[in-house]
C-alpha cells in the first residue's frame, strides 16, 4: 500500500505569521490528505500501486488520477520548501547564478513570479522550475497540473488555489505571494536542482 503523505519538518504554527496554523491544519491536514487518500483508492489494485509519485504524475490518464497524483506531487513540494529557520535570506551558489543568468537579478525572479501568481485567473500554481536545457523559467500551471507533467523540475511553487491563503489573507492573493518569499528554504530549493 503506498503511502504519499509527507511529513512536515516544522510545527503547524512554526511559519506564522506568513502561514498561520489554521491554513496548515486545514492545507496540509485536511485538503493534501484528501488529495492522497484519493489517489492511493484510485490505483489501489491497478499497476500503479507500484509506481512512484513521479511516475504516476508523468504517465497518469488526464482525470481524476491524474488532478490527484498532480496535487499530491505539487503539495509535497510546495510544503516540504518552506522553514521557520533558514539559513540564507536569499538564493545562494549555481541556484543565484543560475536567476541572474535567466532573469536578470533576484528581485527581478520576485517581481515576475509575483506577478504571474496574481494574474493566474482561477486555481493553479505557479513555478520556478528548469528547462530541459537547464535554463531557469517560470510555468504557471492551471488546476493540479505540474512542470513534471512536461518535462520540468519544479524548483520552488506557489499555490494559488484560495484554500492556500483565504483564512488568513481573505481575497488578498498579492499579499500572501509576497509574504512568502521570508518563509523560502533556499537550501531545500537548491537540493533540486539538477
Ligand atoms: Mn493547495
Amino acid at each position: 500500500m503506498s503511502n504519499f503523505m509527507p511529513q512536515l519538518p516544522y510545527a503547524a504554527d512554526a511559519l506564522e505569521p506568513v502561514i498561520s496554523k489554521e491554513t496548515i491544519d486545514c492545507h496540509y491536514g485536511k485538503h493534501l490528505q484528501t488529495y492522497v487518500n484519493n489517489l492511493e483508492k484510485l490505483i489501489q489494485g491497478t499497476p500503479m500501486e507500484h509506481q512512484t509519485l513521479a511516475e504516476i504524475v508523468a504517465v497518469a490518464p488526464e482525470g481524476a488520477v491524474f488532478n490527484n497524483a498532480g496535487q499530491v506531487m505539487n503539495h509535497t513540494l510546495y510544503f516540504l520548501q518552506f522553514t521557520p529557520r533558514r539559513a540564507s535570506d536569499s538564493p545562494q551558489g549555481r541556484l543565484a547564478s543560475n536567476i541572474e543568468r535567466d532573469f536578470g537579478s533576484f528581485d527581478e525572479l520576485k517581481r515576475q513570479m509575483n506577478s504571474a501568481a496574481t494574474t493566474l485567473f482561477g486555481s493553479g500554481w505557479v513555478w520556478l522550475c528548469q528547462n530541459k536545457d537547464g535554463k531557469l523559467e517560470l510555468m504557471a500551471c492551471p488546476n493540479g497540473d505540474t512542470p513534471l507533467r512536461h518535462g520540468k523540475n519544479p524548483l520552488l511553487g506557489f499555490d494559488v488555489w484560495e484554500h492556500a491563503y483565504y483564512l488568513d489573507y481573505q481575497n488578498r492573493r498579492a499579499d500572501h505571494v509576497a509574504a512568502l518569499w521570508d518563509i523560502v528554504d533556499w537550501e531545500v530549493v537548491a537540493d533540486r536542482m539538477q
